[in-house]
Formats: C-alpha cells, structure tokens, sequence
C-alpha cells in the first residue's frame, strides 16, 4: 500500500521520532503550526476515525495512553490541543489514522 505513514513506520521514509513502542509511533510533524507539533500513529494501518472498532480500538487507547505520558515529556503541562482530522470533509490529507498534538504556546483559532 502507498502509505506515506505506514513507510514511515517500517523505517523507509526517515522522520523524527520522539516515542515508539510495538504498535505506537511519535514523530515530529514536517510542516508544524505550532511550536511543539507530534503526530501520532498506530502502526498498524488504519485508514480514519470511521474504521476504528473493536479489534483494532486497543491500539488507539494505548495512543492516548502515550499522549498523557508525551504532554509531560515534551513540556506541554500547560496544555495542548489533539486534533484528528477524518475524511475529506475533516481535511484528512493522509489516510492513516493520526493524532496531532499541539502546544508550546497559546493556541488560537479555536473551533471548538
Ligand atoms: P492531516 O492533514 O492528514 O490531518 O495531517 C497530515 C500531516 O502529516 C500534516 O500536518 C503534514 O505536515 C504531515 N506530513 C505529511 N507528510 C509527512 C512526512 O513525510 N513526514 C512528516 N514528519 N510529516 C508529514
Ligand atoms: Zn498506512
């Protein structure tokens, strides 16, 4: 499959990687909008939001697992901001499941 996210994960496009375990990988975003700007993957492929489920939900959890112990790690107890975009109407311009974190600063353009 043509994944920029799953070569990333197996080590074939390089990235800075600031945590990875079995089924997780951090990297640092190529374009950040932020001071600190993570993404976050499953290294299993998952397409979007719509197709977590049950046999693959573990994964995510653990994800947000990893989150709590990164905010810390990178310096964000102040706060951040994860953002999932999903599908063509969230913007989703890789379609692997992930998770930005953002922070290092006052975030603006809030939408929520
Ligand atoms: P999306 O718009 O799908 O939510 O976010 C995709 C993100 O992946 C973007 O913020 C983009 O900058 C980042 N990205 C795309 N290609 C690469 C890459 O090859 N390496 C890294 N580190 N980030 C990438
Ligand atoms: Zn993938």
């Amino acid at each position: 499959m043509d994944c920029i996210f799953c070569k990333i994960a197996n080590g074939e496009i390089p990235s800075t990687k600031v945590y990875e375990d079995e089924t997780v990988l951090a990297f640092k975003d190529i374009n950040p909008q932020a001071p600190v700007h993570v993404v976050i993957i499953p290294k299993e492929h998952i397409n979007c939001a719509l197709d977590i489920n049950e046999n693959n939900s573990i994964a995510v959890a653990h994800i947000f697992e990893v989150i709590s112990k990164l905010g810390r790690e990178l310096g964000l107890e102040n706060g951040f901001r994860v953002i999932n975009n999903c599908g063509e109407d969230g913007g989703q311009t890789v379609k692997h499941l992930h998770f930005h974190i953002l922070g290092g600063e006052k975030l603006s353009e809030k939408i929520i």
